[in-house]
């Protein structure tokens, strides 16, 4: 849903949000490195106010999504239901200031063309920020064998039994080449 903004109401406007799931996952399969897909509509409600040419966007998101998991490679589900205010400054203005490199990083800014804020992209840039920094179906993953592949969170493989690795082991090697 993109809006005029200089049709914003001074007290500021509420918008309900609804990115279908198709659509996102459409967006987010242009993306290079985008290994996740949305199981379900993005929503959220946002409160969207001028103040001296900031336009501020402030709301919530939920989505679900499905991520791969960083250590067995198996799809889980993944929750997003989170509260954000982000900050939109025009294009043009960002241009003039001097300090235009430190500005927009320093304040969490982004940019806007100047007329129009696309509040899908809103939506699609907090599913981003929602993701958690490393993915893990549980913290308690045991990930995949390093020989033979097998997830070790369905159980021991074979190999484990052979190469149960420990540091003396490697302090034994040492002793016999020295
Ligand atoms: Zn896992
Ligand atoms: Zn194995």
């Amino acid at each position: 849903m993109k809006i005029r903004v200089n049709q914003i109401p001074e007290g500021g406007e509420t918008f309900v949000l609804k990115v279908e799931e198709k659509k996102a996952n459409r967006y987010f399969s242009l993306l290079k490195n985008s290994d996740f897909l949305a199981l379900s509509d993005l929503t959220g409600n946002v409160n969207v106010w001028d103040q001296d040419g900031m336009i501020i966007v402030e709301g919530n998101l939920k989505v679900d999504l499905r991520l791969t998991c960083s250590r067995c490679l198996s799809y889980f589900r993944y929750p997003i239901s989170h509260h954000f205010r982000s900050i939109y400054s025009p294009f043009y203005e960002t241009c003039q200031e001097e300090d235009l490199e430190l500005k927009p990083y320093d304040m969490d800014v982004s940019i806007y063309n100047g007329e129009e804020l696309d509040l899908d992209n809103v939506l699609y840039e907090q599913v981003f920020l929602g993701m958690p920094a490393q993915a893990l179906c549980s913290p308690e993953c045991k990930g995949l064998c390093p020989s033979c592949g097998a997830n070790l969170n369905e159980g021991p493989c074979h190999c484990e039994i052979h190469s149960s690795f420990s540091p003396f082991d490697v302090l034994k090697k040492l002793k016999l080449k020295g």
